[in-house]
């Protein structure tokens, strides 16, 4: 027990969050009630979707039309999930 107050203090503070889906820890910051993985899930068809139905979107768009933070989308597009119609390629 000599260093379980630190640690717990370092991590993600008193309050604990968990996926409403899986479960899992999230952070308390997140102000979503789903881990990551759990909103991809949900939400990436749907999004890719949306990006194939429309030629002019980018990230902040897309995450205004989800209601979802412009990163996760942008992590979604650098892991190569997504992919703009309108890419810039020079
Ligand atoms: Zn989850």
């Amino acid at each position: 027990m000599s260093y379980s107050h630190l640690t717990f203090l370092n991590e993600d503070g008193p309050v604990v969050k968990h996926c409403s889906k899986c479960g899992c820890r999230i952070p308390v910051s997140s102000h979503y009630d789903q881990c990551k993985e759990c909103m991809k899930k949900e939400l990436f068809p749907k999004v890719k979707e949306f990006i194939n139905e429309n030629y002019d979107v980018n990230e902040m768009i897309v995450a205004q039309e989800f209601g979802i933070d412009r990163s996760i989308i942008h992590e979604w597009v650098r892991e190569g999930h997504l992919e703009y119609k309108m890419l810039p390629k020079f």
